[in-house]
């Protein structure tokens, strides 16, 4: 990794695309052995912005700031907050999985299901890879949800909730806002997972370039669509916003049992909600 600050960043992408391109790691393990996530968005946020004391004061005092968070696994150093980057990504479903998904009706279709499990073990490796890659270039890094702190406690606005959210993270990079589903949608669309690591490196903020975390949602800013309410098989979406309870209830049981039986491993999902709605695959409205 080059050590010019300003080049950080596209070092950064760089490394995140050459291992989604790797074949061996990007893979679904289905029949034709798919790539499991299409190409991928980062953002950057410092560690010092203030949108992550904001995340404390709306969702509760559990949630980490950066500074928490590397703390954790740096005792020894002393760390400003300003001596920190956080590093998102998003990783789009494939159009084929989003496809196949957009025809279902009450279960996730097979991609989808891998995706879940599969999909999010590669995630998993991406966050090791790269805080390997930070730390053997002399940036200490980690990631926050492979912390042994990591947790999911009760916030009393949002019920359970983590105190790393990988989304959250992804919006204070300026990587997308947040629909009435809960998901995040992004320049690539609501259906993907994130991912984070934590580093001692100065990189520039990427831009948030919404004013509002439902910027991107039609429902709230039109009061229309709610395509995704339509969509959940569970009745966990409501003008209100997302039941969780009823959504993890719904994913454990018939889902869970779905997939085992059909698909043949353990997993579970649905992303419903995420597929056949106009923020599927990019921001309504924007081409
Ligand atoms: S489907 Fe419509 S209402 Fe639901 S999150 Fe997307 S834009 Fe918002
Ligand atoms: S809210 Fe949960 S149950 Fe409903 S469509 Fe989305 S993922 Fe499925």
């Amino acid at each position: 990794m080059r050590n010019e600050k300003g080049i950080f960043s596209e070092c950064i992408r760089e490394l995140i695309r050459d291992f989604l391109n790797n074949p061996e790691e990007n893979r679904l393990f289905n029949d034709g052995d798919e790539r499991a996530w299409a190409d991928p968005l980062v953002g950057f946020s410092r560690g010092d912005d203030p949108v992550f004391e904001d995340f404390k004061t709306h969702i509760g005092s559990f949630v980490w700031t950066p500074l928490q968070a590397f703390s954790l696994g740096f005792q020894e150093l002393a760390v400003a907050p300003a001596d920190l980057t956080v590093i998102s990504w998003v990783l789009p479903q494939t159009l084929a999985t989003k496809e196949d998904n957009r025809r279902e009706e009450c279960y996730p279709c097979e991609r989808w299901a891998r995706a879940r499990i599969f999909g999010e073990e590669i995630n998993t490796r991406l966050k090791m890879y790269m805080v390997s890659s930070l730390c053997e270039a002399g940036h200490e890094a980690l990631c926050a949800t492979l912390l042994p702190d990591f947790s999911w406690q009760n916030s009393d606005r949002y019920g359970f909730a983590s105190n790393w959210s990988e989304r959250h993270t992804a919006y204070a990079c300026g990587l997308g806002t947040f629909g009435l589903c809960d998901g995040l949608i992004t320049a690539s669309g609501k259906a993907m997972r994130a991912g984070s690591v934590i580093a001692r490196i100065e990189i520039p903020s990427t831009q948030r370039p919404y004013s509002h975390h439902h910027e991107y949602c039609l429902f709230y800013t039109n009061g229309g669509c709610k395509k995704c309410i339509e969509r959940c098989p569970a009745g966990a979406i409501t003008e209100a916003g997302h039941d969780k309870l009823k959504c993890f209830y719904y994913l454990s049981d018939p889902v869970s049992p779905y997939v085992k039986n059909h698909y043949g491993f353990d997993g579970y999902g649905c992303g419903l909600c995420q597929t056949g709605v106009p923020c599927e695959s990019g921001i309504p409205g924007k081409k």
